[in-house]
């Protein structure tokens, strides 16, 4: 009886660090596709309860934005939501500025399927104009890098995942989108 709340997890411990091949799966980023290589974790023996020690956490979650911004592939529902959180807008305001009424964007944000082209491309370009990632802002000025980009955006399948790699001797994170899905 009560097994599960008779252990001390942190007694119970066991340490990893996270590879290629065996990627950590980061849901604290509320993206079910991230995965980080390079980090340390722990997993408890007895109830598999999992804590990373994640470095440089706002580069990271800056990185993964401008990485679902470049992206070719359509955007879903939680990357919208996760470029909307970065600007730390409501979704009432953020339904307001790409024109939606507030029911219709929480369908989008909640839908699994990728966005309309035209929708997709607008959000980008928001996130692109509000965020303070300077490189993504300053791109704007850049008429021939914006329109290749622009024209990029939906080239290529849903089916990916976003990895982020810690280069610790640099001290910064690599973050791309890998088509072949994680395990
Ligand atoms: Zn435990």
């Amino acid at each position: 009886m009560n097994t599960f709340q008779e252990h001390d997890c942190e007694e119970s411990v066991v340490e990893y660090v996270s590879t290629p091949e065996k990627p950590y799966r980061y849901t604290g980023s509320g993206l079910g596709n991230v995965y980080l290589v390079g980090v340390k974790y722990w997993v408890c023996a007895f109830c598999k309860k999992q804590a990373a020690d994640i470095p440089s956490l706002n580069l990271l979650l800056r990185s993964i934005a401008r990485t679902i911004v470049e992206k070719n592939s359509p955007l879903v529902g939680e990357q919208v939501r996760y470029l909307r959180k970065r600007l730390e807008r409501p979704s009432k305001e953020f339904a307001a500025l790409i024109g939606m009424t507030a029911e219709r964007y929480c369908t989008i944000e909640s839908s699994g399927n990728p966005l309309y082209e035209g929708r997709d491309k607008l959000i980008r370009l928001v996130y692109r104009a509000l965020s303070r990632d300077k490189k993504l802002k300053e791109a704007l000025s850049n008429e021939q890098q914006i329109e290749m980009w622009l024209l990029s955006l939906h080239s290529r399948g849903n089916s990916e995942s976003i990895v982020g790699t810690w280069l610790g001797n640099r001290k910064i994170w690599r973050v791309e989108a890998a088509l072949a899905a994680c395990a």
